[in-house]
């Protein structure tokens, strides 16, 4: 078991009662075990990207502290995916009834075929950007900077928070 470290996570969802998906993989996140969820950005809803016509999604950034590896950490998620009726057969990109993504977790870096951290998609994407600027804006996500001057970058264009800040 190592140390305790902060860990922030990507869930998304847009099939099936998307804002239900997420409150429901939140509620999850705070069983993980060696873990305590601490906190879950306001719900946002995105308008998707990619080649695939499909709903809006709904979005949220968890932030936990959890002593799990990051490697032991993604196969919860993925088991917690699972758990939730995702099923792996459709398109990368495509419709979804729950995706969650580690995102950052400490400091650790990894460039893998099964897991880069932090998450390759982050800098580009107002989805992940907002909601975790509203958990974690003074976060320097390894390699790239601060959330906050990350998120100053990216118009929220597509992009609606659907839930008032705590
Ligand atoms: P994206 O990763 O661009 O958001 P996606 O979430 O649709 O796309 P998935 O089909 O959920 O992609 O996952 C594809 C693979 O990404 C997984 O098999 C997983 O091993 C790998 N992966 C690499 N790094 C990470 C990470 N930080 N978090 C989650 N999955 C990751
Ligand atoms: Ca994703
Ligand atoms: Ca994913």
């Amino acid at each position: 078991m190592q140390r305790w470290q902060p860990a922030y996570i990507g869930l998304g969802s847009n099939l099936d009662d998307p804002s239900g998906q997420v409150r429901a993989a939140w509620e999850r996140l705070t069983e993980l075990p060696a873990t305590r969820a601490i906190l879950r950005s306001p719900l946002y809803r995105s308008r998707p990207f990619g080649p695939v016509p499909q709903p809006d999604f709904v979005n949220a950034v968890a932030g936990l502290l959890t002593r799990l590896a990051p490697e032991a950490l993604l196969a919860e998620l993925q088991a917690l995916e699972a758990s939730l009726g995702r099923h792996r057969e459709g398109p990368r990109w495509g419709p979804r009834r729950i995706d969650l993504d580690l995102l950052i977790q400490g400091r650790e870096r990894r460039e893998g075929p099964g897991l880069t951290l932090p998450h390759a998609g982050i800098v580009e994407r107002n989805f992940v950007l907002y909601p975790l600027a509203d958990i974690a804006p003074d976060l320097d996500v390894p390699g790239l900077g601060r959330v906050g001057e990350l998120k100053a970058r990216l118009a929220p264009e597509g992009l609606w928070r659907i839930e008032p800040e705590p």
